[in-house]
């Protein structure tokens, strides 16, 4: 028995863990899943190569490829279905919810704001706002994390031309404490044909930090508006628990723990918990239609597939679930022991429901040894919440193959077989559909030749699913539910109080996290890093310099700086260095070539408030800065610039102040023009560095004050100079009468571009 280091927490290592003797891989595609990573390694799993074909399970940021789908064998699993965009792209996801209200009736699918997908249906939106009112929630169409929304109390508000959602605003929501909250809670679908729906026990309830205005006066104020930890964060009055039995404490709850909070205070958290089941059957129903025809075509075997969904609900003042958004990919960012508590215990549910089948041995392979242990990973599977005794104590609910062999092909039975023993290892997820009600309640929506999910009921519409030659909802119902054939008559919602009561009785206290997160500190940077430090400044100094690339990325790591002081509460300067901020992003904007409004708080707003909202607008502006960085790609070492590898060594060890230096370093020797800003729309931008103030050691935050003058190339005040430090100042500046011209944007950026190193490493160290 080993022990090692996985991100510097320690974990046993043996090979006899099951997962290395059966030798299950993973790989990791498009994705920075820190917790799923030292999950599956402290469980013995082996990452496989990013191109490798041979895999157990892959879980991918993004969609797979056609063609990788394609190829997969039946033991292999992906963690997305193909085209299950259609649910969470929010504007695809209203289109396909719409389509429902039409055919089946808006009362059966009213829980998701009324949307208008603009420019196009601003005429709607107008008419619709005539009828109701405002406010209105505009988001763009494809974005996360609260990034780009704000909220306008008339369409004029709404810049024309612009691509995005604009949702009415919930402005009665439930209040806790007089803040406004919502949830996020986890779904897993682990077959689309048959249907196989599972909602997580556990989820997130994230406040908003300033109390809830109810007149609707304080809209710009994002912090008391939208709930998203990724803003939030920055505001100074947010509180982090640091106690992870704790799931009442801070702005960031459990479910369960506020359940019960509302069922004291009298509330019907059954009715509430089976609309939210309900609000999840329907939206994924209404979109099965097409992740299902698309997964006939890619998808090779029925199990190969799976989705764990991130919903974004909000509760209103009556306790009733509004939709806001379902996520692709949910954060498995543990950035409170709260959050890896629950976190790591929905990983590691997730892949014991999925289940990472070992690749079929040849017969020669078939060790006693190997096959011993697959009995006994059978029979230590972890079943430990039930989700509905009736199920498993009612005669005939685990009617083995004998009962049904009769009846059912080879096929079908291998089918109930799978959905049962699935079901066998839900761990902590409720399955939802198939429930014991699922069948009365959703039936309707369902072809009745093929069982296929359909929007309307018109011929025409199923046109597709003709020949199809089985059922397998239906099959799956009649054969996994005990009381299928005899409940004819649709139950109403709270018909199962005490399963729903599930939902509050969770209690996570004492439930050990499937990894320890207890991360130690942050580790010393290496020797040979620290002297990359001092050296790079020599070099830079000496006359080498840096790729445009090597520039934007120290530049995004001391904005990441900028960024922490700005929400530090211990920061004294924050308001001032807030202000900075903000005028250094009204200039910066247009060097993004995406277009990037600045929207300044109002003068009245609070301090807090308002270096919440900067640092929120810096945080938007980092990101978008990041993706454009990343299109710098690389090539080699070139002569006259700073090694790579010294390069990337500083980045993982620079400070603030280094960060500073050396970008102070660079504009000097690069005629002050901010070639780390790129010259997006409005031209390439220059640091406005009166000579007379320059000095071989600035004061601290030098940098951050010039930021805020930035100029345009042609409106600089002061003459762009070549330095030499013996010279007199008025040698400057006559000097810098006759110093060439400054380079036009374009050339900046396509020399900029010409030179690019390999710089995979430093960013990775960066971001680090
Ligand atoms: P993102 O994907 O960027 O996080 P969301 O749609 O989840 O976008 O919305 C972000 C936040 O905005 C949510 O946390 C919620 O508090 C608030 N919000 C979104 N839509 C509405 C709405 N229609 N009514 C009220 N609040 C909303």
């Amino acid at each position: 028995m080993l022990v090692k280091e996985i991100d510097s927490i320690k974990v046993l290592e043996s090979c006899h863990m099951p997962a290395r003797m059966l030798k299950i891989t993973y790989k990791l595609v498009n994705t920075e899943t820190k917790l799923l990573h030292r999950l599956l390694q402290a469980h013995g799993l082996q990452e496989a190569p990013t191109d490798a074909k041979e895999f157990n399970l892959m879980w991918a940021g993004l969609h797979p490829k056609p063609d990788v789908l394609r190829s997969l064998t039946p033991y292999q699993r992906v963690n997305h279905f193909p085209r299950s965009y259609e649910l969470t792209r929010k504007d695809k996801l209203f289109k396909n919810i719409e389509k429902m209200q039409y055919f089946r009736g808006l009362k059966h699918f009213d829980f998701i704001p009324t949307t208008f997908l603009m420019p196009g249906e601003y005429k709607e939106l107008c008419t619709t706002h005539y009828r109701t009112k405002g406010p209105w929630i505009v988001k763009p169409a494809a974005s996360s994390r609260g990034r780009g929304i704000y909220i306008v109390n008339t369409p004029e508000q709404i810049p024309k031309g612009e691509n995005v959602v604009v949702a009415k605003y919930i402005d009665k929501p439930l209040l806790i404490g007089g803040h406004k909250c919502d949830l996020r809670l986890y779904v897993c679908v682990t077959s689309i044909d048959p249907l196989l729906i599972y909602l997580y026990e556990e989820g997130l309830v994230r406040f908003a930090t300033v109390k809830y205005d109810k007149t609707n006066k304080n809209l710009w104020n994002p912090c008391m508006h939208l709930c998203n930890y990724s803003i939030n964060k920055y505001h100074t009055d947010y509180i982090k628990c640091d106690d992870p039995n704790a799931g009442n404490i801070g702005h960031k709850w459990t479910l369960s723990a506020l359940l019960r909070h509302l069922r004291k205070q009298g509330r019907n958290t059954a009715a509430l918990m089976a609309a939210v089941e309900d609000l999840v059957v329907k939206s994924i129903l209404s979109s099965a239609q097409t992740i299902t025809a698309a997964a006939r075509v890619f998808v090779p075997s029925l199990f190969n597939c799976f989705e764990l969904f991130g919903y974004d609900i909000l509760i209103d003042d009556m306790l009733k679930p509004w939709l806001l958004e379902i996520n692709l990919s949910p954060s498995l960012a543990c950035e409170s022991p709260l959050d890896a508590r629950v976190k790591s215990a929905l990983l590691a549910d997730t892949l014991t429901l999925v289940g990472l089948p070992a690749m079929p041995t040849s017969k020669n392979d078939a060790s006693p040894q190997t096959n011993s242990l697959k009995m006994r990973i059978g029979a230590c599977r972890r079943v430990h919440s039930a989700e509905n005794a009736c199920v498993r104590g009612k005669p005939g609910a685990q009617g083995g193959a004998a009962a049904l062999g009769g009846l059912l092909t080879g096929e079908e039975l291998r089918l109930v077989r799978a959905v049962r023993a699935q079901y066998s290892r839900r761990g902590g997820f409720v399955r939802i559909f198939p429930s014991q009600n699922s069948w009365q309640k959703y039936s309707q929506y369902l072809d009745p030749v093929s069982g296929v999910p359909v929007c309307s009921t018109s011929l025409n519409n199923n046109a597709p699913y003709t020949v199809v030659p089985h059922n397998y909802n239906l099959l799956v119902h009649s054969h996994v539910l005990p009381h299928f054939q005899h409940a004819t008559v649709a139950t109403s919602l709270t018909d199962t109080p005490q399963r729903l009561k599930r939902y509050e009785a969770v209690c996570i206290a004492g439930a050990a996290p499937a990894v320890q997160l207890c991360d130690s500190p942050a580790p010393q940077p290496p020797r040979d890093a620290r002297r990359a430090k001092d050296l790079v400044k020599k070099q830079l100094s000496d006359g080498l310099t840096l790729t445009t690339g090597e520039v934007r990325r120290a530049f995004g790591l001391y904005l990441t700086h900028v960024l922490k002081r700005v929400s530090s509460p211990s920061n004294e300067l924050a308001v001032q260095h807030a202000a900075l901020v903000l005028r250094f992003l009204r200039r910066a904007s247009s060097s993004l070539r995406m277009p990037y409004n600045v929207k300044g708080p109002p003068a009245k707003m609070c301090d807090k408030d308002r270096c919440a909202v900067i640092a929120k607008q810096l945080n938007d502006f980092l990101y978008m800065y990041y993706r454009e960085t990343d299109l710098y790609t690389d090539s080699e070492d070139r002569a006259g610039c700073v090694a790579n590898i010294h390069f990337a060594q500083f980045l993982h060890s620079a400070s603030e102040a280094d960060l500073e230096d050396v970008l102070l370093l660079l504009l000097r020797t690069q005629n002050y023009v901010a070639t780390f800003l790129g010259d997006g729309r409005g031209g390439a931008l220059c640091v406005d560095l009166p000579p007379a103030r320059r000095a071989p050691h600035p004061p601290r935050h030098t940098l951050l004050r010039h930021l805020a003058a930035l100029a345009h190339v042609n409106c600089r005040k002061y003459r762009p100079e070549v330095e030499t430090s013996s010279r007199s100042e008025q040698e400057e500046t006559s000097s810098a009468d006759s110093a060439p011209p400054f380079v036009s944007s374009e050339l900046v950026l396509k020399e900029s571009l010409k030179e690019e190193k390999p710089l995979n490493l430093a960013l990775k160290y960066a971001r680090s």
